[in-house]
């Protein structure tokens, strides 16, 4: 085993978070004690389990005497599950699916999807191509297209609406929504949209009732409108679902796709110097703060993840970065999907900057300091032995990757 001590920050959040489903599995029940007397007391609220339904059972054939359950509470506990048998109409959403998975931003537009499917619809995913995600059922997602086929790979937008144009000739949904981000769905929204000669509303960020609001003017305006059919919904435009689980039953389309020649060639993705990406549309950010005490093996770090450098401001102003590298609130406001902070606590302003990225990975001295309570998954000890590390096992994994080629 080794001493690095691993923390789970949606697990205590849900543990401090009385209203959550999985609140009371997340509790170190005591199920009795001695009490100062030596009399054995029985904590009586501790005995049963909640159902799928949200109702607490309890076993009373015996298997649960003296409040001990042979099952671990993160086994039973499952958040209820909600069935569209036969769906009244459907709710279609285009998850970008950047590297295969969900991204908190498509995790947003299913909670707006389900918010709009209500009881009686059903939130289809559509998806292009092979995926890694396996959480579509918590996610919201009760039937997935999966369109498959080598056409559907990098950049095919063309054959993308012709799928999209397919589903919609099979399903007619009530409303297609698409991430308007530049992963793809901004740019796919606006071609299908032209495709079916429909006006979309764009960076939606509320819908009420009848209406969404979306920004305009170069984000300096909102714009209520009408709900038209397909929406491009900026992120936070809901929340995830979270409280409940879904079938995510396959679906097929009946007619095969008709093939096209397409008026685009993916000629593949360029190789590009990660110092030169400006900071607001880095994917992957390796940022640096006072607790850095060897920048040259951080430079080194960076160079061999392939990484945009970002900085605290501690660190800029004590001239280990440059000004334009700063992330927060007087510094950039970054978006990227991994953002590793090292030696960084974590104060407000820092964490501003990084409220819109996906995966937070911390490397800090100190297990309490915020930026660890933020972080996703964490790594406690002495920054310089760390990124040695990581230097190392970035060298040994591109060996192994370069051996299994050859
Ligand atoms: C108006 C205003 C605007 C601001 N705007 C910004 C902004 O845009 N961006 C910004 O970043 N800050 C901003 N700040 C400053 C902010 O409040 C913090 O002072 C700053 O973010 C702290 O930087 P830091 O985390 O690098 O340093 P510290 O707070 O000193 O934290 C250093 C961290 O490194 C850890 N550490 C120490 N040694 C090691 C080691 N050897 N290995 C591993 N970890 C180690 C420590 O445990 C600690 O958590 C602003 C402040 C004000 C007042």
């Amino acid at each position: 085993m080794s001493d690095i001590i691993r923390r789970d920050p949606r697990a205590e959040w849900i543990a401090r978070n009385r209203l959550h489903p999985l609140h009371a599995a997340m509790q170190p029940v005591q199920h009795s004690w001695m009490g100062p007397n030596g009399i054995l007391r029985k904590n009586v609220h501790g005995v049963g389990f909640i159902g799928p339904n949200g109702i607490k059972r309890i076993d009373r054939s015996g298997a649960q005497q003296g409040g001990v359950s042979k099952r671990t509470a993160a086994a039973e506990v499952q958040l209820p599950l909600h069935q569209v048998a036969a769906p009244a109409f459907y709710i279609n959403v285009v998850p970008d699916m950047v590297g295969g998975r969900l991204s908190s931003h498509d995790r947003d537009l299913l909670g707006l999807a389900r918010q709009l499917a209500g009881s009686d619809g059903a939130v289809l995913a559509v998806v292009f191509g092979e995926h890694k995600e396996s959480a579509f059922a918590t996610a919201g997602v009760d039937r997935l297209l999966v369109l498959e086929g080598h056409e559907f790979d990098g950049y095919s937008p063309e054959q993308r609406v012709q799928g999209l144009r397919a589903v919609d000739n099979q399903f007619n949904p009530r409303h297609w929504l698409l991430p308007d981000s530049r992963s793809g769905g901004g740019e796919l929204g606006r071609r299908f949209a032209a495709s079916l000669k429909e006006r979309p509303a764009t960076r939606v960020w509320q819908i009420k009732g009848q209406e969404c609001i979306g920004r305009a003017g170069a984000g300096q305006e909102d714009l209520a409108r009408p709900l038209p059919r397909l929406i491009l919904a900026a992120a936070e435009c809901a929340d995830p679902v979270s409280e409940t689980r879904h079938e995510v039953l396959p679906v097929e389309l009946s007619t095969t796709l008709a093939r096209s020649l397409p008026r685009i060639e993916d000629l593949g993705a360029v190789a590009v110097d990660p110092a030169a990406i400006p900071m607001a549309e880095a994917e992957f950010i390796f940022s640096g703060g006072n607790g850095v005490k060897d920048w040259a093996l951080f430079h080194q770090t960076a160079a061999a993840l392939g990484a945009t450098e970002g900085a605290s401001r501690v660190a800029v102003d004590d001239g280990f970065m440059a000004r334009d590298r700063q992330v927060g609130a007087s510094g950039t406001w970054v978006t990227a999907r991994v953002y590793v902070a090292v030696g960084i606590s974590g104060a407000i302003q820092h964490l501003q900057g990084i409220g819109a990225c996906d995966k937070v990975v911390a490397i800090n001295l100190d297990p309490g300091c915020d930026m660890i309570k933020r972080a996703d998954l964490s790594v406690i000890g002495e920054s310089a032995a760390i990124l040695q590390a990581l230097i190392e096992a970035v060298a040994a994994y591109r060996n192994g990757a370069k051996r299994d080629a050859a």
